[in-house]
């Protein structure tokens, strides 16, 4: 374990797509520290490089310059099997679309990384998240004998079993209506206060953002900004400010 209380890092971290005319700038020269047992949330307009990011702090892909690290490991120097082995031993993802085994029960899609992994679950552990998702009673059923809401508590379930360094997650409300969306968001908020998860959240909804303790503001590739203890009208108002044309945002604490 990092005895820093960062969970994971990112330093002068920039991401070229393509070559040429077609070349796009996703990040330019990111520094940012995710501290251990936070729920942050990374924010700001659509292309703002916030998919990029997240993808690439988690080791879904290669980076142009820069480094990343989870916890003490530095990801951008390992090789095909180190990032497979991180996937599956350190980072847990929630994706908008679920992604959930159709053929699979909702018990054996929450422990297949696990089982994949060659890992038996801890029973204490796996009985708390079952319960704190409330799926006990749905354990057997499969993903398409569940709603949209009972599906992404089945992948939070999933994404936790394990106790990762961090758990990624991409839009996790974007196919949930405002109240099962809300019951996913104060799970994965409470599996942060009550159980020292780390969390990091892309998202576009000031709503969910507010449940997160830190709010990431990028805009052209850039951190421009961040906020405390969110609310939403304020996550709202500092977006308002982003929707400009992206040259017009002063980039914060950047030397470049
Ligand atoms: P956001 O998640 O904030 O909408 P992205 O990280 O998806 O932003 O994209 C940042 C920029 O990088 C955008 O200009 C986007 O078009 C570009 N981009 C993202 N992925 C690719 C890719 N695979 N190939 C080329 N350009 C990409």
């Amino acid at each position: 374990m990092d005895a820093t209380g960062v969970a994971a890092r990112a330093a002068d971290l920039w991401k070229v797509y393509g070559s040429g005319e077609a070349q796009v700038v996703a990040l330019r020269g990111v520094n940012v520290e995710l501290e251990r047992g936070h729920f942050t949330a990374i924010m700001g307009p659509s292309g703002s490089g916030k998919s990029t990011l997240m993808h690439c702090l988690a080791g879904l892909d290669s980076v142009t310059r820069g480094q990343v690290y989870i916890g003490d490991t530095q990801v951008t120097g390992l090789g095909d099997r180190g990032l497979t082995k991180l996937r599956r031993d350190k980072v847990g993802f929630v994706f908008q679309q679920f992604n959930l085994l159709p053929t699979l029960t909702a018990a054996e899609n929450i422990l297949l990384p696990l089982s994949i992994a060659g890992r038996k679950p801890d029973q204490q552990w796996y009985d708390t998240v079952i319960d704190t998702v409330n799926l006990r009673d749905r354990l057997g059923h499969r993903p398409t004998q569940l709603s949209g809401g009972q599906q992404q508590r089945v992948a939070c379930a999933r994404a936790l079993v394990a106790r990762p360094e961090v758990v990624f997650a991409d839009e996790p409300t974007g196919n949930l209506d405002s109240r099962s969306g809300a019951e996913v968001l104060s799970f994965l908020a409470r599996s942060v206060r009550e159980y020292g998860q780390t969390i990091v959240m892309v998202t576009h909804d000031p709503n969910a953002a507010s449940h997160a303790d830190r709010v990431i503001f990028l805009a052209d590739g850039q951190i421009v900004d961040e906020m405390r203890d969110p609310t939403a009208e304020a996550v709202l108002d500092r977006l308002k400010g982003l929707d400009t044309p992206a040259a017009a945002v002063p980039p914060v604490g950047s030397e470049r």
